[in-house]
């Protein structure tokens, strides 16, 4: 028999009714033998999450404010969750536990690792499963950095001891035994971890969707849902924008080759996708395009400098700017004598004229003109290496669309299109490239 790792996110754990999901999930495949979860995220529209409220007590006593009420309103979910589902815990016995630890005032990392923890008693209760904390078992050293190596081999022994078992996601322990959690949305990478320990064949990650859709369905009506995607595209696609998975969860998964597969809690019947390693280009199976991802709100400075080509140097002189203000650069587009620097607007806001000042002293170009608000969309696939004609159909679209190109960039990988238009541009010139691919 095979093993799944089953990692349930905030929605999917928000309530009773959605916990009666989780198990008729897990128990239709005896393969899930590990499950991860979340806090408990929002029921609806408004409502507030398990880790916010967590966080804002935190706030409240570093303020010297009274937290009780919000303390109340996390303890009055999860009493109500343990009382629906029937569970036989002493859940004032747990609060009692994390109230004693707030008059003390720990650290926020600990009292917003308490939504998981509680959510995972309560589910292992649930489902009849173990229950194994991970404090002490996913590992960081002593400046917060994760310690692959040292928490595969704690983990490994500890899922040895369990058949079945229940994981709270999101944190585990400094060597000195005090909570670390990782960045928000973190209970990914903890499923990845325990998959990866667990060597499993496949690491489910279930969310509110089912998995990912080829373009923003705020912006193309009903896109298809994206069934197969590599490890690489996914890579490319979320670093534009599309999110639905944490994007330092795919390493863990990557390395130790487990395919993950997103999928849907309330739609559990659909496939999802499914995030291998690369294949095979030639792969019919794949489309031509794998999705359209992008985002609005970059700068774009085009340099200009007679003779640049010959000047050596010059480019990093230009590069060296940015790196002394801190400020990532997205892409550098070049031509002969032109090179354009692309960056987030938000890095730029005001330093715009310092910046220009320093390339005007490094660099001696001839012109620097600068070009706000544009947006930039990425077409992803590895399907477009091999096939022709793939821009001229891209180009077309936009250019029927009466989209102007502002930009063109393409990596040598062949697997990712980037184009510039304005701002106002963008939502237009994604849906022209997705019914250029896709109908
Ligand atoms: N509960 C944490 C958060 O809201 C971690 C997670 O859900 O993955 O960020």
């Amino acid at each position: 028999m095979g093993v799944k790792v089953a990692k349930f996110g905030g929605t999917s754990a928000a309530d009773a009714i959605q916990i009666e999901k989780i198990k008729n999930i897990v128990m239709s495949d005896p393969e899930r033998r590990y499950v991860v979860v979340s806090a408990p995220g929002k029921r609806f529209a408004g409502d507030n999450k398990i880790t916010d409220l967590l966080y804002l007590c935190k706030a409240q006593i570093d303020h010297n404010a009274p937290y009780d009420q919000v303390f109340q309103v996390v303890h009055d979910r999860f009493a109500a969750m343990a009382l629906s589902l029937g569970v036989n815990i002493d859940m004032a016995e747990k609060f009692e536990e994390i109230k004693t630890a707030l008059r003390d005032n720990p650290s926020a990392d600990y009292i917003a690792s308490r939504g998981e923890y509680l959510n995972a008693i309560i589910i292992a209760a649930y489902l009849g499963y173990s229950f194994i904390d991970t404090a002490g078992l996913v590992l960081f050293d002593k400046k917060g950095k994760f310690l692959h190596d040292e928490t595969q081999l704690a983990l490994q022994a500890e899922l040895s001891k369990h058949e079945r078992a229940v994981l709270p996601g999101f944190y585990g322990t400094y060597p000195d035994g005090r909570i670390k959690t990782f960045s928000r949305g973190g209970s990914d990478i903890t499923g990845a971890i325990v998959a990866s320990a667990a060597e499993a064949d496949m690491y489910e990650n279930w969310t509110d969707v089912s998995g990912f859709l080829m373009a923003d369905p705020r912006i193309v009506k009903n896109p298809r849902a994206i069934s197969r995607l590599s490890y690489m595209e996914l890579r490319e696609l979320s670093y534009m924008g599309a999110s639905v998975l944490h994007e330092n969860a795919v390493y863990p998964a990557r390395q130790a080759n487990i395919p993950i597969n997103i999928r849907n809690t309330n739609d559990p019947d659909a496939p999802g996708t499914i995030i291998t390693a690369e294949e095979d280009e030639r792969d019919e199976s794949f489309g031509i395009i794998t999705g359209i991802a992008g985002s609005k709100d970059f700068s774009v400075l085009a340099v200009y400098k007679n003779m640049m080509s010959t000047e050596i140097g010059f480019i990093r002189r230009l590069l060296s700017v940015f790196e002394d203000y801190n400020i990532p650069v997205e892409h550098i587009p070049s031509g002969v004598d032109t090179v354009s620097i692309v960056v987030a607007k938000e890095y730029l806001e005001d330093k715009i004229t310092d910046i220009i000042e320093d390339f005007e002293r490094k660099a001696q170009p001839d012109s620097i003109e600068v070009f706000e608000d544009m947006a930039l969309i990425a077409t992803v696939g590895r399907g477009m290496a091999s096939r022709p004609g793939v821009s001229a159909k891209l180009f077309t679209a936009l250019s029927e669309s009466g989209i102007n190109i502002r930009m063109i960039d393409q990596g040598s990988s062949e697997m990712n299109i980037i184009i510039g238009v304005e701002n106002k541009d963008f939502e237009s010139a994604v849906r022209a490239i997705y019914n250029a691919f896709v109908n």
